[in-house]
């Protein structure tokens, strides 16, 4: 019997590791609650995560096997179910953050130690790291250059899902709640998890907005992106399996800008994929800068600015639409949280670490690899990032994508009564103006054209110059 440890990988279906040992011989299948991982999780994670975690022990359960779960050092607990149940090994998926490399070695050298067998696999990713390189062997810095060549390999087909056969006969064990595992209820309405819902969201994605996603992927209120980040974050869909999807509907368009739609929904996986190697390669940029300035960026802390950012005040509808959204959901559209990332760097010039521990702890999908590389691109301190003097302005990116402030009044209700230009325009109405369309909403916090000259004149400084 070999046991396969459940991580980042919450599914029975496309899982490299799982398929492997099932072919083998009788697989039983662990899941180890981790309190060196739980340390850095937050509710709304550990919310979703134990959802999928219910759901995979139903579908385990109604082929007849189990899920086995345990509490503590996966060095110990690991080998313990081992032994309990005389399993010649142990079988999981790598995963790539410089946290998980340094625990997958630890475990390693504890079964090494017991005389049981491991082997590790690359599943989370359709090209591993190591596997996408320039000519001369190294790691990209540049996503184009990367996604060229990452386009180019060949792509696995999904892996089958065990047999109920090669489900070894156990019993389970009960499911902990949040509060067990030491977390309060998250305060967003966090989605459901699990495998029967990804699949669902992808083909529902699949059937019919993947072929506006290039036209209509920067709209927030349209609702045309994917939405399976946290699915691809917690493994409750296999990337193998979400790339023949696209291959599918690849098959099914009918015109070339529905070809070039599922081709820039594929650019997204492929950015996926390229952070994932700048965090495998580079794991210290989790909390350094990954390009180097000639001097120290000058970050101001100013708590009271930070706290209107982070409860949705600052007076810029947009920024505080998306706030709330983090806030309710455990979600934020893309487009929205460039402009919100941009703001707290540039507007407010928080240093991007403040933005990263925020949304680390709100979002459901935070992954460590795609958090860091969203704060680094907008403060302009990370790998292919924004140029520091592309500074986006809050107002002009609120109008452009969400015109009709749809997405605006969804998630600042005080706003709901106000037209799109009052929106747009919110910093340009007079105080009197402004009580009288929306008495609750509060001004501006800063002007962004002021700010914007503050951030240009201290990156500058940070290149060297006088700024
Ligand atoms: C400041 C900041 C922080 C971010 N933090 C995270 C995070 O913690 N976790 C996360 O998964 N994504 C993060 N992103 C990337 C992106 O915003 C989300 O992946 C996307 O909004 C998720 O929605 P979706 O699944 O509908 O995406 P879709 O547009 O449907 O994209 C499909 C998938 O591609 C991947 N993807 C899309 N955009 C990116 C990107 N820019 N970088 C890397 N992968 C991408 C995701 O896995 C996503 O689910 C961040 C972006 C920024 C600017």
């Amino acid at each position: 019997m070999l046991l396969h440890w459940h991580r980042r990988d919450l599914r029975a279906t496309d899982n490299v590791a799982l398929a492997r040992a099932a072919d083998e011989c009788a697989v039983l299948p662990v899941f180890v609650f981790d309190d060196d991982v739980l340390a850095h999780a937050s509710p709304p994670r550990v919310a979703f995560m134990l959802d999928a975690l219910a759901e995979l022990r139903r579908w385990y359960r109604e082929r007849g096997g189990d899920l086995r779960l345990a509490r503590g050092d996966p060095a110990d607990v690991l080998v313990e179910a081992a032994e309990a149940r005389d399993a010649d090994g142990i079988y999981w998926n790598r995963d790539y953050s410089g946290l998980a490399q340094r625990r997958d070695e630890r475990v390693a050298g504890a079964l090494d130690a017991a005389g049981l067998t491991h082997e590790r696999f690359h599943d989370a990713l359709l090209h591993e790291p190591g596997s996408v390189t320039t000519n001369d062997g190294d790691p990209y810095s540049v996503y184009s250059y990367f996604a060229r060549k990452w386009r180019d390999r060949e792509k696995e087909a999904p892996y089958d899902a065990p047999d109920g056969d090669a489900l070894a006969d156990v019993r389970g064990d009960p499911l902990p709640s949040l509060a067990d595992l030491g977390f309060d209820e998250p305060e967003a309405e966090v989605e459901s998890a699990g495998m029967d819902v990804a699949r669902e969201r992808l083909d529902a994605f699949c059937d019919g907005p993947i072929y506006e996603y290039a036209e209509r992927r920067d709209y927030p209120a349209d609702g045309c992106t994917s939405r399976l980040s946290a699915h691809l974050k917690w493994g409750t869909i296999g990337i193998r399996a979400t790339y023949a999807a696209t291959e599918d509907a690849m098959d099914r368009a009918g015109s070339d800008a529905a070809r070039e739609a599922v081709e820039a929904f594929r650019g997204q996986l492929a950015w996926r994929e390229f952070y994932a190697h700048v965090l495998y390669f580079d794991p210290d940029v989790v909390t350094r800068n990954y390009r180097d300035y000639e001097n120290e960026i000058d970050w101001r802390d100013d708590e009271g600015e930070r706290r209107a950012w982070k409860d949705g005040r600052t007076g810029y509808p947009v920024v505080d639409a998306g706030m709330r959204q983090l806030r309710e959901e455990g979600y934020v559209h893309n487009r929205v949280r460039m402009i919100v990332a941009s703001f707290l760097t540039k507007d407010l010039l928080a240093d991007w670490r403040e933005g990263y521990d925020w949304f680390r702890e709100r979002l459901v999908d935070h992954d460590t690899a795609n958090d860091n590389g969203g704060w680094q691109w907008a403060a302009s301190t990370g790998t292919d990032a924004q140029p520091y003097f592309r500074i986006f302005n809050p107002w002009t990116q609120g109008e452009r994508y969400d015109p009709d402030a749809e997405y605006v009044r969804e998630y600042v209700p005080e706003l709901a009564g106000a037209t799109p230009d009052e929106i747009h325009s919110w910093h340009e109405l007079d105080p009197d103006e402004r009580e009288s369309v929306a008495p609750d909403y509060p001004a501006p916090i800063v002007d962004h054209g002021e700010r914007r000259e503050r951030a240009l004149a201290t990156f500058e400084r940070a290149r060297g110059g006088n700024g």
